[in-house]
């Protein structure tokens, strides 16, 4: 038997269980007395599709962001492929503690996510492939020619190989964000995570960032997605959160979004639908 690509290069251990992609556990954050995730628990299998919905302020953006190691936990875990992030155990005197990682470890661990935000954040000098190029050379140290045929390819996918030597000025939002997609794609990420990735788009542009998205899930690229775009949970999530005041309220195949059983889902849903 012939093992698909994709297929091996999933984890999978020796009992043949299937290894999470992202597996939360409790997990708890603060700023200050502002306690704003209060035990939250998800798991997100490889090649799968989350789409976390709920209301403004409710922690979804803090929760990609502690996934991302960009906040640090105040309490619980997270996994990364089975590994916990931003710690290690080590044997203390017998005891086995838990020991923060150092800044390589951490950035090590980074390389395995991609994320896109709201806003695109594309360096305004540069060239659509220029920004896409960016850090496989700078963090990876790829050679510029290596980099270019990536950048190239990367840019192919989201369909905007005929606008490389474009500036970000002169580009779409939808295509800015869609150069946002591609650059995070470079560094070949295991997991892709988008807060809002089209909040900020004029409508008649959502459709083309969302387009990618779905082409993205297609492939088989495991995804968490914050976004409001309920036509959009329901056809590609295969997995549905909804979080409110820092806990997940109710959580589901895309099917719950028809048939809301939490009161408070119920609400939001008729307030976006
Ligand atoms: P959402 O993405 O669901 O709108 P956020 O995760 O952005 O929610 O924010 C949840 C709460 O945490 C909000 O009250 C927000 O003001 C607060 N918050 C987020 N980041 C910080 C921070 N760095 N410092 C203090 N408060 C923060
Ligand atoms: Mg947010």
């Amino acid at each position: 038997m012939t093992m698909k690509q994709t297929d091996a290069a999933r984890p999978v251990p020796a009992g043949g269980t299937v290894i999470p992609a992202v597996r939360a556990v409790g997990v708890h954050k603060a700023f200050g007395s502002l306690h704003v995730l209060k035990g939250v628990d998800m798991t997100v299998m490889p090649g799968s599709v989350t789409v976390i919905l709920g209301p403004s302020g409710s922690g979804k953006s803090t929760f990609l962001r502690l996934i991302n190691q960009l906040e640090t936990l105040t309490g619980g875990r997270i996994e990364v492929n089975g590994e916990m992030i931003g710690y290690r155990y080590v044997e203390r005197r017998g005891r086995r503690m838990l020991q923060t990682l150092d800044d390589r470890a951490v950035a090590a661990q980074r390389e395995k996510l991609g994320m896109v935000f709201q806003r695109f954040n594309l360096f305004p000098h540069m060239t659509a492939l220029e920004n896409v190029m960016e850090a496989p050379v700078h963090v990876q140290g790829m050679r510029r020619a290596e980099a270019r045929q990536l950048a190239i390819a990367e840019l192919e996918r989201v369909g905007l190989g005929g606008r490389l030597d474009h500036y970000p000025a002169q580009l779409s939002g939808g295509q800015q964000q869609r150069v946002a997609i591609a650059r995070a794609l470079a560094m070949k990420p295991s997991i892709m995570l988008f807060d809002e990735p089209t909040s900020a788009l004029d409508p008649e542009l959502v459709g083309e960032v969302l387009g990618v998205m779905r082409s993205l899930a297609d492939e088989g690229m495991t995804m968490i997605v914050v976004t409001h775009e309920i036509g959009f949970a329901r056809e590609v999530a295969d997995q549905v959160v909804f979080m409110d005041g820092g806990v997940v309220v109710e959580q589901g195949g895309p099917e719950i979004i028809a048939h809301p059983s939490a009161p408070r889902f119920r609400e939001f849903l008729a307030h976006v639908l």
